[in-house]
Formats: C-alpha cells, sequence, structure tokens
C-alpha cells in the first residue's frame, strides 16, 4: 500500500435525505417548501443576460445583502451571505470556534454540527434534550468553546422562548451563540433583537425552506459588524466568489417579495396544523411543532413499518434509525394540502393493514 492513504482527512459525512427524481412521488424527507418560488424569480431568470457570465461576480453580493438588511431592518456591514446556511454555519464554525474547550449542542439536533466540528477538529459535547425533548437551558451554563441552538430545533420542530434563549446567552457572553433559524418563518420567536443586545450572538437563516429556494443554495447570518467582519476574513481566505451572479438576483428578488412568502408560510402552517389533527385522531404522539415538518411516532406501530410502507407507495419520509431515542419517530415535510390528504389516506391504509396482521 502506497503510504499517501495514511495522509488522508478521514472524516463521516453528513448524510442527507435521498432526493429520488419520480414523477409521481410524494416527497415529504427534506423539509422543501412544496409551492415554487416568488414569480419574480422566474423574471429574473428570463431577463437574465447570459453574457454577464464571463465576469466574476460582486464578491460582496452586494444586492443580496442589501436586500437582506432591507427585509430585517438591519446594516449591511450586519449580513453574511453564502451558498445556503450549510456553508454560512460551516464557515461561522471556522471562524468563531477556535478554543479548546468543547462547544455545546444539542444531541438531538440538525446532524451537520458534530460533522462539521470533526472536519474542523473543534471539541464538541452532545448535550441530551430533557425528557420532553427541549433544551433544557442550564445544561449551557458551564465553560465551553461556543453554543449552537437550532431553533425551532430539528428534527423535533419544538420552539424555545426567547427569554429561555437569552438566558442561555446571558451566561456566554465570552463565546459566540448561533441561533440556526432554519424554521423560524413557520413559527416561534426570532432571536433577531438579541443581536442588537449581545455582540457574540449569530443568527443564522436559510432561503431553502421558507422562500422555496432549497436548489439555489442561499443561506445568511445577521450579527453585529465585527462578528460579520471575522466572517468574511475567513470566507476570503477560502473561496472569494462564492454566490453566483444569478444566485444574488435570484435571492435578492425572493427575499422583496414579501406578499408571497408571507402567502405561503401561511398556507404550510394551515396545512401542518391539519396534519397535526388528523394524525392525533389516528393516535400519533408528536411534538407542538413550529416547523414545515411534524416529528411524529405512533403509539403501537413502529416507524419503520411506516417508513418501509409509504416508501412502496412513492412516499418519502426521514426516518432517523440511527439513533435510538428517535427511531420510531417519522419526520414528516409539510408538502400541499393535496399531498397531505394523500399521505394520511396511505396511513390509514397502512394501520389497516398492520391491525389485520396483528
Ligand atoms: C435545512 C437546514 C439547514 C441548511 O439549509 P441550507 O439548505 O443549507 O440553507 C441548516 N440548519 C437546519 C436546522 C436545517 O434544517
Amino acid at each position: 500500500m502506497n503510504s499517501w492513504r495514511d495522509n488522508l482527512r478521514k472524516v463521516e459525512p453528513y448524510v442527507p435525505g435521498e432526493q429520488p427524481e419520480l414523477s409521481d412521488m410524494i416527497k415529504l424527507n427534506t423539509n422543501e417548501n412544496p409551492y415554487p418560488p416568488s414569480p419574480e424569480v422566474r423574471r429574473v431568470i428570463q431577463n437574465f443576460d447570459d453574457s454577464m457570465l464571463r465576469l466574476y461576480p460582486d464578491p460582496n453580493s452586494t444586492e443580496l445583502a442589501k436586500a437582506v438588511a432591507e427585509c430585517y431592518d438591519v446594516k449591511s456591514g450586519q449580513v453574511f451571505v453564502g451558498v445556503g446556511s450549510d456553508d454560512v454555519l460551516a464557515i461561522a464554525f471556522m471562524t468563531f470556534f477556535n478554543s479548546e474547550k468543547p462547544i455545546l449542542f444539542p444531541d438531538i439536533t440538525y446532524s451537520f454540527y458534530d460533522v462539521w466540528a470533526e472536519l474542523f477538529q473543534i471539541p464538541y459535547e452532545k448535550v441530551p434534550l430533557n425528557d420532553v425533548f427541549e433544551v433544557e437551558g442550564k445544561d449551557y451554563y458551564g465553560e465551553n468553546g461556543g453554543v449552537v441552538i437550532a431553533n425551532p430545533n430539528a428534527p423535533t420542530g419544538i420552539a424555545q422562548g426567547l427569554p429561555a434563549l437569552e438566558e442561555i446567552i446571558k451566561h456566554n457572553q465570552d463565546v459566540v451563540v448561533i441561533i440556526d433559524e432554519a424554521y423560524i418563518d413557520f413559527g416561534g420567536t426570532s432571536a433577531l433583537e438579541l443581536t442588537e443586545k449581545y455582540d457574540n450572538v449569530l443568527i443564522v437563516q436559510t432561503l431553502s425552506k421558507s422562500r422555496s429556494l432549497a436548489g439555489m443554495r442561499i443561506g445568511y447570518a445577521i450579527g453585529q459588524e465585527e462578528l460579520i467582519r471575522a466572517m468574511n476574513d475567513v470566507r476570503f481566505s477560502f473561496n472569494s466568489y462564492p454566490m453566483t451572479r444569478l444566485s444574488v438576483s435570484i435571492g435578492a428578488a425572493a427575499i422583496r417579495d414579501r406578499a408571497y412568502f408571507e402567502e405561503t408560510c401561511r398556507k404550510i402552517i394551515e396545512t401542518r396544523e391539519w396534519t397535526k389533527k388528523e394524525l392525533a385522531k389516528l393516535g400519533f404522539h408528536f411534538w407542538d411543532s413550529c416547523t414545515n415538518f411534524i416529528f411524529a411516532r405512533h403509539k403501537t406501530i413502529p416507524g419503520i413499518v411506516f417508513f418501509e410502507a409509504l416508501r412502496k407507495q412513492k412516499i418519502f419520509v426521514r426516518r432517523f434509525g440511527n439513533q435510538k431515542r428517535i427511531e420510531d419517530y417519522l419526520r414528516i415535510s409539510i408538502g400541499t394540502q393535496e399531498e397531505m390528504e394523500r399521505f394520511i389516506k396511505e396511513v390509514k391504509h397502512i394501520m389497516e393493514q398492520a391491525g389485520s396482521q396483528g
């Protein structure tokens, strides 16, 4: 064996939900938005001047950063944009977590956090969620190298109130606290206002879910200018032109169309509440989701039974079979009302079959 193999970077990558492309499938496994992006996005694409692609894009993605800043009433210098919030989060980890002390995040949360910690060789500790699957604030009060909280959390869907979150921040003013708000537009209260009061708080959001742009890869962070400058220094030490010309224009157009965005979120929330009622009637237990998914388990029938039977009907949901505490849960993204009606019908059918066998 040649020795170059001794020097490979060995990492265990994050495994995203599968992306089948079947014409008649119902895809409820990666929390995508079932509705198309704003019609303004189509307009940008139709009017896009392809000859501009000879030129490098604006390294600062100014148009997009300005649109975000206007939308959230902050300065452009308080906005960092990246290739999806995964890119934004990865750069934040690199920028802020350089201490010997472990960073803290929940044991059940977005499973990319430990992958980045491993990749960047950041020590970390996973803090168990409490018995009702909530983040227990006081578990984060000890010495650490940084804190990462998804709010609402994924895959539980549970949102934490601002006072509880602020307590965590108050106890951690010597480190950076990242609040990952990938799902905040579907419920819960954004911690954005806390970035004014605390210079160590970074809010991360994405256009993938509430703005239907998962395929375009656009995310951003908001915090005080000093944090954003530090992230840009790392960014420009790695890749000077992360955002394409098209993604900058598309992202800005989607952000500016607030009416369409609000209408889409409203529809998803309405369908989510309908789906909760139906699942409850069928004997499912679930947490009170504030997101565009529901994390549910049936009282008697194992998660794997539903997962596989649904799959045969080309209905894809997500299951975390390698985590004991949540192996019987299904994470069900909210589709259109019609899709969820078919999903519920199929679930009923599976239950009848399980009943007749048992
Ligand atoms: C979806 C998701 C992200 C990543 O979204 P991008 O598509 O990379 O913007 C980050 N955090 C959480 C908790 C998510 O669910």
